[in-house]
């Protein structure tokens, strides 16, 4: 029987592992593989002199903790996690089954990816999918936001503060929202909607993305900077029909990373806490403190 059991090793999952270990918990993690989505790092042509610090770099330290520890890790996939009696009781692809006191859901979310040709090619040569991260970079530049939800109006107000000329390109109508009205009044945001892509274009960096408007007529629109905020699923399939999420699947946490279970914890992009490795590397941390506490009062 473990102390705590925690599923995914990106951001969130490798901190709460480390943190867990220093309280001396009995821990194991099961993840797929280390490091989840935090392996690119920008490149942009004239940015010598300011770089970014990547998502590898960041947890790297963590990462260190863990490796020489094998009897802490599993590398496999989770098929089903079962609440029993006041215990949690975990199946993984390979026929193990491990139960624990406690658990940490930082199974991440699947990303919504453009599909289209230049994507993967200029994927960190000017098109990013973290505008908290990368926004700094596109300092009087023009550049294109992908998406119509939440994230991607976020991002559009984040860049509009930076950039020279944002485009947003929204794949259908913008809802009607205070921050939707902000941006259709200021002067250095154009909203698209009904905008399909087709091509994000250049040779070594991005310098265009080619879309057809909703009238039909296809254009290619000089940027430097492309930022894809396509929805993204939140990986809760596991624990969905027991423990509350919202509309989108997030599952709902408190301050604490407390889900309504007694016992589970969650953190990461699988909560709705906002993205950003950053601020998962820290979540984690949290929800493995509260599970610790958990256990202590338990
Ligand atoms: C393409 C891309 C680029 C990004 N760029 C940046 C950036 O530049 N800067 C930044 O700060 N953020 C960036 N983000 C966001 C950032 O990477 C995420 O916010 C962060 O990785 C989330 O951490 P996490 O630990 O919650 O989940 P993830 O990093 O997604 O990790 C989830 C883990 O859970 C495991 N897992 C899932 N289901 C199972 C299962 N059933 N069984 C076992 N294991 C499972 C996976 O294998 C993985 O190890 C980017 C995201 C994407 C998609």
């Amino acid at each position: 029987m473990y102390d705590l059991i925690i599923i995914g090793g990106g951001p969130a999952g490798i901190t709460a592992a480390a943190t867990a270990i220093n309280q001396r918990l009995e821990t194991l993690i099961i993840a797929e593989r280390w490091g989840g989505q935090t392996t690119y790092a920008m490149q942009l042509e004239d940015m010598e002199g300011r770089e970014t610090i990547t998502g590898e770099t960041l947890l790297d330290a963590f990462r260190r903790q863990l490796d020489y520890l094998d009897f802490v890790r599993d590398f496999d996939t989770v098929t089903k996690v079962m609440p029993v009696e006041k215990n949690f009781v975990v199946d993984t692809v390979r026929g193990d089954r491990y139960e624990g006191r406690t658990l940490i859901m930082a199974t991440g979310a699947k990303p919504q990816r453009l599909n289209v040709p230049g994507e993967a090619r200029l994927a960190g040569r000017g098109l990013s999918y973290s505008a908290t991260t990368h926004a700094g970079l596109f300092l009087g530049k023009d550049v294109a936001v992908v998406g119509k939800g939440r994230r991607a109006q976020w991002a559009t107000a984040g860049l509009a503060r930076k950039a020279h000329q944002v485009y947003l390109m929204a794949p259908e109508p913008l809802p009607d929202t205070p921050l939707v009205h902000k941006l259709r009044q200021r002067s250095n945001v154009e909203i698209s909607e009904g905008v399909v892509v087709k091509e994000v274009g250049g040779e070594r960096f991005v310098e265009n993305i080619v879309v057809t408007m909703p009238g039909g007529e296809e254009c290619a629109v000089p940027v430097k900077g492309v930022f894809v905020k396509l929805p993204r699923t939140p990986n809760s399939d596991l624990v969905r029909e027991w423990i509350n999420c919202d509309g989108d699947g997030h599952i709902i946490v408190d301050v604490n990373c407390a889900t309504n279970w007694p016992g589970v914890f969650a953190a990461g992009d699988v909560t709705h806490v906002s993205e950003q490795a950053l601020v998962h590397i820290g979540e984690g941390a949290k929800a493995a403190i509260s599970a610790y506490h958990y256990l202590l009062m338990h």
